[in-house]
């Protein structure tokens, strides 16, 4: 395997960053991640409009003109020949003495991209069984808008989602609204068969998956509304599932060990998930 670091393509198994990367060090650094399918880029323009934002938020410099970004990304994905599988877009501030303060302005952001292949047949029949999440309450940061690498009360969160034998946790507010899960956004069908997501303006990553999974919804004019919905709603719902580029529209059979609908993945769920699927396959850029 190939990675991207920094200007040149490396073996991946060598590959390295300096200790003191800002990433390393402070989790200063974003990321995206990107579905590839048939040997190009799913929803390309959305993931790098927000690789673009979370930088603006953050303040770490551009570590290269998109068109240049874009280049090295079919280039990371064509060295390492991943036909279906997830490019990896990792932009820290770059190496500096370690200090809070942001390093001079000539530090540059640091760059690393990576691609690998995933075997679509599996994760298929993984996803199409449908999945297990357990709730937790939120303890993350208020700016879960931004994709940073920082990502340590995801990484606990979803190990005790394993360790419970579940895919996924779902975070929830002081209010007993869910937010989101551990790395992807979170939804149900409402006993009146209305899809239900938390709007984008708070408490969650926007997801690009999800933006497209909603746009489906209205393309099939099924019924839908962006608002929050509580533990106990979800629970009672006719169906919950999950979406991220990883993922796609992931079905859940079980919240908390409680059965969700009959405990099979729902009708709405599984139409979002072939309509994505059809989407991924034609969305060539
Ligand atoms: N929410 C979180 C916290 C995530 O980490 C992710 C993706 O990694 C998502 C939601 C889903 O976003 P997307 O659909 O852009 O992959």
């Amino acid at each position: 395997r190939i990675a991207y670091v920094n200007g040149r393509y490396v073996s991946h198994a060598l590959a390295s960053v300096h200790i003191e990367d800002r990433g390393y060090q402070f989790a200063d650094g974003v990321y995206e991640v990107c579905e590839v399918r048939d040997g190009h880029l799913v929803d390309e323009v959305g993931h790098l409009a927000r690789l673009r934002r979370s930088l603006k938020e953050l303040s770490i410099r551009e570590p290269m003109p998109e068109a240049s970004l874009k280049l090295v990304l079919r280039e990371t994905i064509r060295r390492n020949r991943v036909r279906d599988g997830i490019v990896y877009v990792q932009v820290t501030r770059g190496v500096s003495r370690r200090d809070h303060y942001f390093p001079p302005a000539s530090v540059k952001p640091a760059l690393v991209v990576t691609a690998r292949s995933m075997d679509r047949a599996k994760t298929e029949a993984g996803a199409v069984a449908g999945v297990k999440v357990i709730t937790l309450p939120e303890n993350r940061w208020a700016r879960v808008d931004i994709k940073t690498v920082g990502l340590l009360p995801n990484v606990l969160a979803k190990q005790q989602a394993k360790d419970a034998g579940a895919k996924e946790a779902w975070f929830v507010d002081p209010a007993g609204f869910v937010t989101e899960g551990g790395s992807t956004n979170a939804w149900i069908v409402t006993k009146d068969g209305i899809i239900r997501t938390r709007p984008a303006e708070s408490g969650i990553l926007r997801g690009i998956t999800r933006t497209t999974a909603l746009r489906m919804a209205r393309d099939l004019q099924m019924r839908f509304e962006e608002e929050p919905f509580t533990v106990e709603e979800a629970k009672a719902a006719r169906e919950a599932f999950f979406t991220a580029a990883t993922a796609i529209v992931t079905p859940i059979v079980a919240i908390d060990g409680q059965t969700i609908g009959d405990g099979k993945p729902g009708p709405v769920a599984l139409e979002l998930r072939r309509r994505f699927h059809e989407f991924a396959e034609i969305s060539k850029d």
